[in-house]
């Protein structure tokens, strides 16, 4: 199979009709339009097979999960999604695995009518990249730098989720097969198909001061809104919402504030916008306040524990 055909197979029909779009997929560039008082938030996410994913991850959750950790960002700014690109590097043509690839690739673009603009293809070890763009208008975003002392600090989901089912996918790769509960299904799935928050960010726009979503771990995550905005936090570990009980609970605590991958947003809301937030149609869970004081205060049912710790650095 030529590389034209792959294209016109595999990837043309992930163009979809987009009014934001005047030229897509077959020529040296597309051409992209971006509405008059609105600015692009853009994004670029690379995933290598072995380091970011098990290589026997099956083509359709790698599908699905490259373009959700993407759209997470656009989330993360507030963005509306408009297009994104696609740069795969593949040993060889594997038409079943495209095909299923695509696939994932569809059910979550097709989810917010994200037409794929274009990309490029090559051989070498299986690494894909996604870029995506989305709108905002042109003053509005929500930044890591924007948390003021007082505000609330919310989380829009449970935490931990995504590491209890990275450690079953890890056993299940290694063990004999075996049936799953209900909630190790589930805790694979937060793993293999995580939900990015695209709706809330969107709607966070005129209400929080600051957002993340959180890739590598609260801890970490929450840090980084700290360090930019040059304030601290108090936490309250009880606050913290959970839903797997897989684990005993020390495991489930660590896993909430240090395990990565379940892409939920963490956002500051001042007190005065605490009832806007409260009237929108997502979960938000207060698990704390910022302080001036800039360090990263955790309190669990005992006392206080002062926290440095941090989650995934891929160069340590
Ligand atoms: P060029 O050599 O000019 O970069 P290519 O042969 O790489 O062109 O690509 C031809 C067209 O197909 C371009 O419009 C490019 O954006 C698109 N394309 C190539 N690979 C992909 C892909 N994996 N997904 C989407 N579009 C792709
Ligand atoms: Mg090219």
């Amino acid at each position: 199979m030529s590389e034209f055909e792959l294209i016109q197979s595999y990837f043309k029909p992930l163009q979809c009709d987009s009014e934001a779009v005047d030229l897509g997929i077959g020529d040296d560039c597309a051409l992209l339009r971006c509405p008059t008082g609105y600015r692009v938030a853009s994004s670029v996410d690379t995933l290598v097979a072995g380091t970011h994913f098990f290589p026997s991850m099956p083509a359709e959750q790698l599908g699905y999960k490259c373009l959700a950790v993407n759209l997470s960002d656009l989330a993360a700014m507030g963005a509306k999604p408009a297009w994104f690109t696609l740069a795969l590097t593949m040993p060889e043509v594997d038409t079943d695995w495209l095909a299923a690839f695509v696939t994932g690739l569809s059910s979550l673009a097709n989810q917010y009518s994200l037409p794929l603009v274009g990309g490029d293809t090559t051989r070498g070890p299986l690494s894909i990249t996604i870029q995506v763009q989305g709108l905002l208008p042109i003053n509005d975003a929500l930044c890591r730098h924007g948390a003021q002392i007082g505000d609330g600090i919310y989380v829009s989901g449970t935490l931990g989720d995504a590491a209890a089912g990275l450690q079953l996918t890890q056993q299940a790769i290694t063990a004999p097969p075996r049936s799953l509960t209900v909630a190790e299904q589930y805790a694979i799935s937060r793993f293999t198909r995580p939900s990015p928050r695209v709706g809330l960010g969107q709607a966070l726009l005129p209400i929080a001061n600051a957002a993340i979503d959180i890739s590598d771990g609260l801890i970490a995550d929450l840090q980084h809104i700290l360090t930019a905005s040059g304030v601290g936090a108090e936490l309250q570990q009880q606050a913290i919402p959970l839903s797997s009980r897989l684990q005993d609970a020390k495991q489930l605590y660590h896993d909430a504030l240090y395990g990565g991958e379940d892409y939920e947003l963490c956002y500051t809301v001042a007190k005065d916008k605490q009832q806007q937030l409260e009237s929108l149609p997502f979960d938000s869970y207060r698990i704390g306040t910022i302080i001036a004081d800039p360090i990263l205060k955790l309190y669990d049912e005992r006392g206080r524990i002062s926290v440095t710790g941090s989650g995934y650095d891929h160069f340590r």
